[in-house]
């Protein structure tokens, strides 16, 4: 019988933090500012240049980490990791060694979070994966290969860098993707970062071994580096499992070594035979204090959001949505709000988020727009629902209605007014046209009164013809039973 492997992932996560200035010196941290635009002595790393600490991107991290379930250090150090690199000038980068800010903690999978081809097959719901630690540390400069030189941008050197460090507790490629997916919303939450995969603000590092079932040592591990989105993280592991499987299995040993992925080829190549672990002579930053996070934590506590597993089960219950809306609609902190806003003041709050996740949701992605971007606002859907909800227009009209919103910005009782699809609920008129409808059609009349209930939705098709599609169809069909009875 073939041997079953079973994989072990690790994630290193760097998440450049949103503060408006870098770590150690005041430039403003800008994406795509013209390069090395914002520099100054401290973050090109000249001799002598002091760094001043970013209290905000500590209080960020310390957020991070209230969120995340860890324990925050009541004092963490900064230190230098030596080592040399272009990007790096002055050889070392400020980093934390033995003392992060945060340990511990744990990244919640929920259902949603893993990719939609795998939500029908979670070997393990509701799992948790450990995090080890989480430090603080500053970005390098950014290198750019051109076909005979490197240009290096130093924008980029001295942004506040979280590293998120997981137990090696993933087991599968879409675990990590889950892992990713719940981390950058509790990012996005928290508003720490926009954790924009894209723009590098999030990039993650990849560990990854195999070993038979049974066998309690890990095989070799191998470093994928540099990921940057999360489905090639998923990607970049499933070929890298399989790669190791094969060769396991065929009893060829595995070298410790960092490999790149390729999105294109979609698959893995070597980068660098690690001989032995990198000694990067730490030693406490001599320039900077030891951090007291206890002069902060008690305001940092009060900025604690709701997070997204909150936010579900309070969505299922004082809104009464399934659990499965819930999930979708608290993903996104900004689409939560909008249903909230709107919710509050709505008589039903199910309805409401069915339009959302229905016709607001396909709508947005049809014209490539974010939630933020859209031109109607949660107040005004709300006042859609609700001239709906009282029988002004029907819910085929109220769809026009939306596009129109949706396309125009305009409210719906502008809307409603300016093209007269307000329905006719004047009794007197709805009941000529019912008295000319029967008139008009004997034969179902005579069919309705000898017990063919049904001939009586032809007579208010009739109605509803003859009133241009404006008059209420509950009162039609009240006044033609009456008028028939
Ligand atoms: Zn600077
Ligand atoms: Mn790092």
């Amino acid at each position: 019988m073939a041997t079953r492997y079973i994989p072990t992932i690790g994630l290193e996560v760097h998440v450049q933090l949103k503060t408006r200035s870098k770590m150690f010196c005041g430039c403003p941290v800008e994406y795509g500012a013209e390069p090395n635009s914002h520099t100054c002595p401290v973050c090109l790393g000249y001799p002598g240049a002091l760094p001043v600490m970013n209290e905000t991107a500590l209080r960020m991290t310390a957020l991070t980490g209230l969120m995340l379930n860890c324990k925050v250090a009541e004092i963490c150090k900064f230190d230098r990791k030596n080592y040399f690199y272009p990007d790096m000038p002055k050889n070392y980068q400020i980093s934390q060694y033995d003392q992060p800010i945060c340990d511990g903690g744990g990244v919640p999978l929920h259902d949603l979070a893993y990719p939609k081809d795998a939500q029908k097959n979670i070997l393990e719901p509701g799992k948790v994966v450990r995090l080890t630690r989480i430090h603080l540390e500053e970005d390098v400069a950014k290198s750019t290969h051109f076909e005979n030189s490197t240009g290096i941008d130093f924008n980029r050197a001295g942004t506040p860098l979280m590293e998120i460090v997981s137990e090696p507790d993933i087991n599968s490629p879409e675990e990590a993707f889950a892992y990713l997916t719940a981390l950058q919303q509790i990012l996005i939450y928290g508003g720490v970062s926009d954790a924009d995969m894209e723009k590098g603000q999030m990039r993650c590092d990849c560990n990854v071994s195999v070993r038979p079932e049974g066998a309690t040592e890990l095989g070799m591990k191998i470093e994928i580096k540099n990921m940057n989105t999360i489905s090639g993280v998923r990607r970049a592991l499933a070929f890298e499992i399989e790669r190791q499987i094969e060769a396991v299995s065929k009893g060829i040993s595995l070298a410790q070594e960092t490999r790149r992925w390729d999105d294109t080829l979609g698959q893995t190549s070597l980068m660098r035979i690690k001989e032995s672990a990198h000694d990067y002579r730490y030693f406490p930053e001599p320039d900077l204090l030891p951090v007291d996070t206890r002069v902060f934590m008690e305001d940092v506590r009060k900025q604690r959001p709701e997070l997204p597993a909150e936010k579900r089960e309070r969505f299922v219950k004082n809104y009464g949505v399934t659990d499965y809306d819930a999930a979708v609609l608290a993903s996104d902190r900004a689409l939560a709000d909008y249903f909230e806003a709107a919710a509050r003041t709505s008589a039903k709050p199910k309805t409401l988020a069915n339009w959302i996740l229905n016709d607001l949701l396909s709508a947005l992605s049809e014209s490539a727009q974010t939630i933020s971007e859209c031109k109607v606002s949660a107040l005004e859907l709300g006042e859609l629902l609700a001239i709906i909800d009282a029988g002004s227009i029907n819910t085929r009209q109220g769809k026009e209605v939306f596009a129109e919103m949706l396309a125009t910005g305009k409210s719906a009782a502008a809307i409603v007014e300016e093209k007269g699809l307000k329905q006719e609920s004047d009794l007197g008129a709805i009941e000529a046209l019912c008295q000319n409808a029967i008139d008009a059609h004997p034969k179902a009349v005579e069919e309705y009164r000898a017990g063919k209930m049904a001939s009586i939705n032809f007579l208010k098709g009739q109605v509803m013809k003859l009133s241009q599609g404006k008059a209420n169809p509950a009162l039609v069909g009240d006044i033609l039973v009456r008028l028939l009875g």
